[in-house]
């Protein structure tokens, strides 16, 4: 053997990292009594344990506190009774509370290291040099935040008692994504981690002890979906923000329909990994080997949908494969370990399944000649090429060390390809040529989307989904407004349309009879029923007939409102111009808007007059503010800028109320607008004139068919559709409370952005109601990672 073949052949030699300090924190704790509530330690009021162990070696590490319904009642009425003093302490005392965690962590790095690997069998370079680092970042940069809060978020206040749950793939990381910025803005918490992995929380909670985090503000409650589903229920809790699986995502967003509860879903993803031609392919291999296969793939951001371009598709599948073949499976605690066994048996048999499925819709999976440990739950990284759009491999989220691999021919086609996706949580992009991956990032459904990179996470940038990753930001300032909120000024309670008597005697004036009908992709248009209804004015005669819209009408205006490209397309200048030009024909005709505000509601002259100039002046307002409300950029500790872009939601349903008709509709649809999003109104269900009457003004705009669609009727109804249409993006509903809640719940479909009054108007005359506070319901932010030199 010469010396080359001799290195070829060299083995690498063990490096097990210490575990002697791990296993004397294991065996010095009562983990019956692990439930961290006000400050001591409780066993679960019912008895109950569940356990807990070594995913590599499946010995039990321990048997934890089950909490039940009764203790999550604890943790809630604990975490209530700290509130007052919490969030009174000024921003000061909780940055030094917050600095204190952080730096009691760093003092305990190695052991939270240790103990998550051994839970999560995840390798210990990776929660040594990322999990662990990065949960210590989150906790030192919010304590600024705290400090911060008056400065940058005047007006709110924090939202009170959270309910936190998370998984199991990063404890202790998603842990503090949820408790750093809830306890910087002065909430208290009841936090439940997930069941196979509950050890760094124990850790973390005896460290909240000695970092001086008063009795109560944080509250650590163990257990599975029961108790998940007693924080999700308890009527206590003012927030929830939920990391997990989409599916239970969905049964959280219906949960909580109606009940006024903040809510923040961080769920699954199937992100693309585009290689254009033009990649740097040693680089993007490396990069794909993190995307695809950190944490052994079970990661919500996992690269795991490879889309390579057609021509060099062989030689970088060639060269993904030659380094698959190097990665070394083995001990979590082994520092040259690159992928250790899956979190359990049940997520072992999850994954083989889908790769079998897969296989049998005509995926090709290869895996390298490696050996596995003859313990534990080990799974190969698996490569799938052949793959169709729509095999299970390419659609579903599998979690695990699966990478499936298509192909694409040129831009238009990748872009096409990775939205072609339930998902849209993160996506890389490999081009050596910026202009490029800088003109596709934008295109991306993700709320994350890295340049020849991946998997790069700072606690000063915002992390995401579009779609069914769910909705709201962890991280930054985009973060903190999750445990925030400001006090919109309430109008009158909504209630439920009563269907009064029809009127039929024509109003006086006798002027020519207009048949108002809908207003969908630009054209006015017959409801689909061919039915009308009635308006009454404030004195009980005839109007005028609207048209009835029903389903299909939505449906058609749905369509046009997505068909409709040259809106989310314009630039902020030209919308603003728009917006502009739309305020100055409806300014044209405001003799004519008020005295109909007189004649419908029984407005008074100078209410009605108001009305019409305060709706006038809101459009003003969002034609200048629509090349305004910008995005960010973040500087993260790393050799990149973060480029936090504001994007539009997409197609953005909204109901309106009776209350201030033209005013309430305008101050709704105009910030919509002003982000890019196209509109779908359902107007006020009393007074639908209001609306019609603006199809001339809007006309006469400039507007491009489909950016704002129309459709009269039943407002209960039409919010429904709207629900559970899975093209609408986002809804705001101003109806009475039944209706807000039925949205929300119907909502689960798509995963929609939903907003709603929960049965009360605004106020919409008020300055309150208007500006940033709608603005940012009018938009994704997007964190594009762009990183720098050589
Ligand atoms: P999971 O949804 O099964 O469980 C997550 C948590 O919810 C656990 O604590 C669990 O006990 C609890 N839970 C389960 N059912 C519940 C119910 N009905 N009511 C209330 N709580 C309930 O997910 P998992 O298997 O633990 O984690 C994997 C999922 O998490 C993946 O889909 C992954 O993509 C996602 N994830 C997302 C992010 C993100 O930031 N978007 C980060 C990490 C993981």
């Amino acid at each position: 053997m010469n010396i080359l073949e001799r290195y070829h052949a060299m083995e690498y030699g063990p490096a097990p990292e210490a575990r002697n300090e791990a296993d004397a924190w294991l065996a010095a704790r009562d983990f019956g009594k692990a439930l961290f509530i006000g400050g001591d330690w409780k066993a679960a009021s019912g008895g109950k344990t569940f356990d807990t162990s070594d995913p590599s070696s499946r010995k039990l590490l321990a048997k934890v506190s089950d909490a039940g319904a009764a203790d999550i009642d604890a943790a809630v009425s604990a975490a209530t009774k700290a509130l007052p003093k919490w969030s009174a302490s000024t921003g000061y005392q909780r940055a030094k509370v917050l600095y204190a965690i952080g730096r009691a962590m760093q003092r305990h790095q190695r052991l939270f290291a240790v103990l998550e690997s051994i839970d999560n069998g995840k390798p210990i370079r990776e929660s040594r040099d990322i999990d662990v680092p990065l949960a210590i970042r989150h906790f030192i940069h919010h304590a600024g935040w705290a400090q911060a809060l008056d400065r940058d978020f005047p007006g709110h206040k924090g939202v009170g008692v959270v309910g936190q749950i998370i998984p199991w793939n990063f404890p202790l990381l998603m842990l503090a994504w949820k408790i750093a910025p809830a306890l910087a803005a002065g909430c208290t918490v009841v936090l439940k981690p997930a069941e196979f992995t509950p050890l760094t929380a124990i850790l973390f909670a005896e460290i909240c002890g000695r970092a001086g985090v008063p009795k109560g503000v944080v509250n650590i409650v163990q257990g599975g979906p029961e108790a998940g589903g007693a924080i999700v229920n308890h009527p206590g809790i003012q927030k929830i923000a939920f990391t997990g699986s989409s599916e239970v995502g969905k049964i959280i967003r219906k949960a909580t329909a109606g009940s006024g509860k903040k809510l923040s879903l961080e769920l699954g993803g199937k992100s693309a990994f585009v290689v254009f031609e033009d990649a740097d392919l040693d680089s993007a291999v490396e990069g794909l080997v993190d995307g695809i296969w950190f944490n052994q793939g079970q990661v919500c951001c996992a690269g795991s949908r490879l889309l390579v371009q057609e021509g060099i598709a062989d030689a970088f599948i060639a060269k993904v494969k030659t380094r698959m073949s190097r990665l070394r499976v083995g001990s979590p605690l082994d520092k040259n370990t690159d992928i250790g066994p899956l979190v359990d048996l049940t997520q072992l048999d999850r994954v083989k399944g889908l790769i079998a499925e897969g296989a049998k819709q005509g995926a090709i999976c290869w895996q390298p000649d490696s050996a596995l440990p003859s313990s534990g739950y080990y799974h190969l990284p698996t490569l799938a090429t052949g793959v169709s759009p729509a095999n299970i491999l390419a659609q579903e989220e599998v979690f695990g060390p699966v990478l499936a691999t298509m192909t694409f021919r040129n831009t238009e086609e990748a872009i096409e390809l990775a939205n072609n996706t339930r998902y849209g949580l993160a996506a890389s992009v490999w081009s050596e040529n910026i202009n490029l991956a800088l003109h596709v990032a934008p295109q991306l459904k993700a709320g994350v989307v890295w340049v020849n990179g991946t998997n790069m996470f700072d606690a000063s940038c915002g992390f995401g989904g579009y779609r069914e990753s769910g909705f709201g930001r962890e991280g930054g300032r985009e973060g903190m407004f999750e445990y925030l909120s400001a006090k919109l000024p309430l109008g009158p309670i909504i209630k439920p349309a009563t269907s009064s008597a029809q009127p039929v005697e024509q109003a006086e004036g006798g002027a020519i009879d207009r048949t108002a009908k809908l207003f969908i992709g630009g054209k006015q248009v017959r409801p689909d029923g061919n039915y009308s209804f009635a308006i009454a004015t404030a004195k009980g005669k005839l109007a005028g007939e609207v048209g009835l819209g029903n389903r299909k009408d939505i449906r058609d205006a749905v369509a046009a409102a997505r068909a409709c490209k040259a809106w989310p397309e314009a630039t902020a200048y030209n919308r603003s111009q728009v917006l502009y030009y739309l305020a100055e024909n409806l300014s044209g005709r405001a003799d004519e808007f008020a005295v109909r505000l007189t004649q419908l509601a029984g407005a008074t002259a100078k209410a009605a007059r108001d009305e019409v100039e305060l709706s006038i002046e809101r459009l003003f307002l969002y034609a200048g503010l629509a090349d305004k409300f910008e995005g960010r950029i973040h500087q993260p500790p790393a050799r990149a800028v973060t480029l936090a872009l504001h994007e539009p939601v997409g197609v953005v349903g909204i109901v309106a109320s009776d209350n201030a008709p033209l005013l309430g509709l305008i101050s709704l649809a105009a910030p919509a607008l002003a982000m890019g999003n196209t509109v779908v109104a359902v107007p006020s269900e009393k007074y639908p004139l209001l609306a019609t009457d603006l199809y001339q003004v809007i006309e006469y705009s400039d507007v491009p068919a489909g950016a704002i669609n129309i459709v009269t009727g039943r407002s209960a109804e039409l919010a429904g559709v709207l629900a559970k249409h899975d093209d609408v993006d986002g809804l705001w509903v101003f109806a009475d409370a039944e209706t807000c809640a039925k949205a929300e719940a119907e909502s689960i479909g798509n995963l929609k952005r939903v907003w709603t009054g929960n049965g009360h108007s605004l106020d919409w005359a008020s300055n309150e109601a208007a500006g940033d506070a709608l603005l940012r319901r009018a938009i994704e932010v997007k964190n594009v990672w762009v990183p720098y030199g050589d």
